[in-house]
């Protein structure tokens, strides 16, 4: 028998940048990341827009335009933007993928075109979806407008489309060329977007920043108020520790079993497919780590006062802690639409040993490899007493 062994290394590099009006043509940021080679054809650009944003932003696609022609930028505009659903409805819809491959074929985009998703998460990874398999991956630059696109779903390598009625069952690993966040597209935000990205920078700041965590209890009320600078703050801040994970923890691809950046996302992903998508991604997100928490508390591990402070933190941010869909069908494990079912569905999504993360305290996770379902019917009537507590 013969084997040829191949090995070779290499390196991702892009930016995550942050800036305001970034399609006004004085700003260089967009047109400074596309790659124009002389006495070549100009590169071109094709938008894919959330149509929930658009319609708090209706004449974006105009800026665009007079931004390419005002700010000297060069590049081809395709005249014609392909507009998805705002939302988990376009990560639902099968035909939103396809109607970007077909955008992308028709107007002949090639791997040294760009997609420009600009959105919520949802409409990021459907659009990088679709920019990872055309012609095996056109160049992606990501605009996102949400704060949990901005903080989380657009940083790293992962896109993906719920099929089977499971979160990301298709999807691959790919880098963007670029991340432009615009501080601009938060103001228009509602209430429940603008919170629900504050629980990704809580899960992050619970698994690997104490510090941080004391900044989010401070800033909990400005968060509240809508104060932009400290939202800022949350959202850089966020950003990076995602970018350094992903950087150093020597699995960018998640190819082995643990993910600690999921912590709390197991319940999450269950409650979103159990209520029908009517929880936002991040406040199912909210409900996932407060459950996992009380769990690490009673299962000896988290401190009592970690354990109030985090529950106290989600409160002030106005989060709601539990929904009934935490208890469906609990002592039926194994049926698919019990919650429980989500330990599983988790498992196989990532493949090999069941990997969870919980918490010894805040500021450091810890993975644990089974889940005791007393101890977490036990978790869930302490959240629900909780939530009946008078604030
Ligand atoms: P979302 O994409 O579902 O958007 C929520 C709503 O906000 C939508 O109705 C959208 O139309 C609207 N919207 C977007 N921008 C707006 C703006 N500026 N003004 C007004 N309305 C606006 O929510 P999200 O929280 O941004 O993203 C959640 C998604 O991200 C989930 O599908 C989740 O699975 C995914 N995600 C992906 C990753 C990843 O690594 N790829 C990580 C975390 C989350």
């Amino acid at each position: 028998m013969k084997t040829i062994r191949q090995n070779f290394a290499v390196s991702f590099n892009y930016d995550v940048a942050f800036t305001e009006g970034l399609f006004n043509p004085s700003n260089k940021l967009f047109s400074s990341q596309i790659q124009v080679t002389d006495n070549k054809p100009l590169p071109k650009v094709l938008c894919v827009l959330d149509e929930g944003m658009l319609q708090y932003h209706p004449d974006l696609f105009d800026r665009i335009r007079r931004y390419r022609d005002e700010s000297g930028s060069r590049f081809q505009l395709i005249g014609k933007p392909v507009i998805v659903p705002g939302g988990e409805a376009s990560k639902n819809d099968p035909s939103a993928v396809q109607l970007i491959l077909d955008a992308i074929e028709e107007a002949d985009i090639d791997r040294h075109s760009y997609l420009t998703a600009i959105g919520g998460g949802a409409v990021i990874d459907v659009a990088g979806y679709a920019a990872g398999i055309a012609h095996r991956g056109v160049r992606l630059i990501r605009v996102p407008t949400t704060v949990l696109a901005q903080n989380d779903a657009s940083v790293g390598v992962k896109n993906g489309v719920n099929v089977y009625g499971k979160k990301n069952f298709l999807g691959t690993f790919t880098t963007p060329h670029a991340v432009l966040n615009d501080f601009e597209f938060l103001h228009t935000l509602d209430m429940r977007d603008w919170r629900a990205g504050i629980s990704e920078a809580i899960k992050v700041a619970l698994i690997k920043d104490a510090v941080f965590f004391s900044e989010l209890e401070s800033n909990a009320r400005l968060y509240q108020q809508r104060d932009m600078e400290a939202m800022k703050s949350l959202i850089h801040r966020c950003a990076e520790l995602h970018l350094e994970h992903i950087r150093t923890s020597g699995d960018p691809f998640e190819m082995g079993s643990s993910r600690p950046l999921d912590f709390g996302h197991w319940a999450a992903h269950k409650l979103e497919q159990l209520t029908g998508y009517s929880l936002r991604h991040g406040e199912a997100v909210a409900i996932g780590i407060a459950v996992d928490s009380v769990y690490s508390h009673l299962a000896g591990m988290l401190p009592e006062e970690d354990l109030e402070r985090i529950l106290e933190l989600f409160k002030r941010c106005g989060f709601d802690l539990y929904v009934p869909e935490l208890e469906h069908k609990l002592d039926q494990p194994r049926q698919k639409e019990s919650i429980l079912h989500g330990l599983e569905e988790f498992r196989e999504h990532l493949g090999g040993e069941l990997t969870i993360m919980l918490l010894e305290k805040i500021g450091k996770g810890v993975n644990v490899h089974e889940i005791d379902t007393k101890l977490y019917r036990e978790a869930v009537g302490v959240l629900k007493s909780f939530e009946k507590e008078p604030a």
